[in-house]
């Protein structure tokens, strides 16, 4: 187990960053060991234009201790948090202009969909969309196209993108190469290291863990594009608050913990499933059974606790068997203690029109789960009964 199961190795020092990067308590005027929660909209300046923080759209004492962890954890010189995830992409947004064409992978967060081609086009940004192979990108290359943007693994039917390739061509074109790597979180992605120049987060999910914050992240090495995130954190103000800050702060301090669990939960999970009679095929990048298996060691440290599964049946076998779930709630979020489980068809894909989710493969026997860190003989024994009602 020492070679990390033929994964990449694990981050060395992550949980140390996580609870001293930047939370030196001498900082702080009563020496608090936890970063207090800095609850004010202004700050007096000591003479005018001479402050420390001025107002707290464009800095916050917390906000900022979380962007450090949170870029360190990234292995990134530059880290910016904001209200959402969905936040976080409209700022993306904000780095390109009137005209850019962008090529976004055609499996990515419904939400992400509805943005960049309800919203971003408004503003004069051409969309495309790409299947996630290098070619397919490379093929839609024009002299205006500024950026790429992925999500690996996807959601939900766990394809992933080679990053490296992705990156090498994308340099060679000179375009921008942004990847959501919410699924993974840094401990087990690090996408900066592999090349790309912006890493987007829904805090929302595992980096909060717990089912109670909406915020994102964005971080990159580059000191220009490090430059223009804070100006557009400045000047669109999709800012999150101080007391969201603190407690997804709080929730780092155990992110490589529960992703422990939340991995081991999910593959002794989807083993068991896949050996289920009523189940035709399991979606999880941690077994060989993944058509892209390999790369997935590659390129990352382990898999979170997503995957997906395809029932024998049609929607009506899958409500009844979502029905028939006691731990399972079915929910449309992802990345909390509690096991979420979700049909995407009817609830996260909704905004992707019918012929394209057919064919992405998100048909109505396809279920989407979020593992949790609850004990994974109740998980086992809840799926059981489950499966034995349909
Ligand atoms: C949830 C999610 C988002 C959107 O984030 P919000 O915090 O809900 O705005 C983006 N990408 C992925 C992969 C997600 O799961």
């Amino acid at each position: 187990m020492t070679d990390n199961d033929g994964y990449l190795p694990l981050p060395k020092g992550f949980t140390t960053i996580a609870i001293h990067e930047a939370q030196d308590p001498e900082q702080w005027s009563h020496h608090e060991i936890v970063t207090p929660i800095t609850m004010t909209s202004t700050f007096k300046q000591d003479e005018p234009g001479v402050f420390k923080y001025q107002y707290g759209r464009i800095g916050n004492p917390t906000r900022e201790v979380l962007e450090k962890v949170i870029a360190k954890m990234e292995c990134a010189k530059y880290g910016a948090c904001f209200s959402s995830g969905l936040g976080a992409i409209t700022t993306v947004i904000g780095l390109l202009e009137n005209g850019d064409h962008m090529i976004c992978m055609d499996d990515v967060y419904g939400g992400t969909n509805r943005l960049f081609l309800q919203i971003a086009t408004k503003f004069g940004i051409e969309v495309t969309f790409a299947d996630g192979d290098v070619d397919s990108f490379e093929r839609q290359i024009k002299p205006n196209t500024k950026m790429i943007f992925v999500e690996s693994p996807t959601n939900p039917t766990m394809r992933l993108c080679d990053i490296k390739a992705i990156t090498s061509m994308a340099k060679r074109y000179k375009v921008m190469f942004v990847i959501d790597n919410t699924f993974l979180t840094p401990y087990y992605q690090r996408p900066l290291l592999l090349g790309a120049d912006v890493v987007m987060h829904s805090l929302t999910k595992y980096m909060n863990g717990h089912s109670d914050i909406i915020m994102g992240a964005l971080v990159t090495n580059d000191d220009k594009l490090g430059e223009k995130i804070y100006f557009l954190q400045k000047a669109m103000g999709v800012v999150p608050s101080p007391f969201d800050c603190s407690q997804v702060l709080r929730s780092l301090k155990t992110l490589a913990l529960r992703l422990k669990k939340h991995q081991a939960n999910s593959l002794v999970l989807a083993k068991y499933l896949e050996t289920h009679p009523k189940i035709e095929r399991v979606l999880h990048p941690g077994l060989p059974s993944h058509p892209q298996h390999e790369l997935a060691k590659r390129q990352s440290s382990g898999h979170s606790g997503m995957f997906s599964v395809y029932l024998k049946g049609d929607l009506e076998t899958s409500k009844k068997f979502l029905k028939s779930l006691k731990y399972f709630a079915l929910g449309g979020s992802l990345g909390g203690a509690e096991s979420l489980i979700a049909l995407s068809t009817k609830m996260t894909h909704t905004s992707v029109p019918k012929d394209q989710r057919d064919k992405l493969g998100i048909t109505d026997n396809l279920i989407r789960i979020s593992v949790g860190i609850e004990d994974v003989e109740d998980l086992i024994a809840d799926m059981k009964y489950a499966l034995d009602q349909i």
